[in-house]
């Protein structure tokens, strides 16, 4: 199995499927398997065309695809958030992240630690 292929099928399949549940043009710019200094792991996807109001609406089967697709990274995120550009309504990117025991604690509880995050998944901790 090559990773770097399937990254290349993921990121189609994540447009693909994205544009079908939406109806709008949706681009994912960027895949990327993601490492932080502070021990969280995850993937970032860099989207464009995609609005705050279609992660609110389709909040549960946007998490159904990702995890979908992204199965076979094996990454089974503690959460899942989408990011908005600064000052407008269009979604930057979405990231689904294993969490650090530090990170943890700052997305464990009932307030966002961003105000730009819009949270559409979260494991029961
Ligand atoms: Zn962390």
């Amino acid at each position: 199995m090559n990773t770097l292929n399937n990254l290349l099928d993921h990121r189609g399949s994540i447009e693909k499927r994205l544009m079908k549940l939406t109806g709008r043009v949706i681009w994912v710019v960027q895949l990327n398997l993601s490492s932080f200094s502070c021990g969280c792991t995850g993937i970032t996807i860099f989207f464009a065309g995609l609005e705050k109001e279609d992660v609110e609406v389709f909040a549960s089967r946007i998490v159904e695809i990702l995890n979908e697709v992204t199965a076979s990274v094996r990454l089974d995120p503690d959460i899942i958030y989408a990011s908005l550009v600064p000052g407008s309504s269009e979604v930057g990117s979405i990231s689904l992240k294993r969490l650090c025991d530090e990170c943890r604690k700052d997305y464990g509880g009932d307030v966002r630690p961003w105000s730009n995050i819009s949270i559409l998944y979260k494991k029961a901790c």
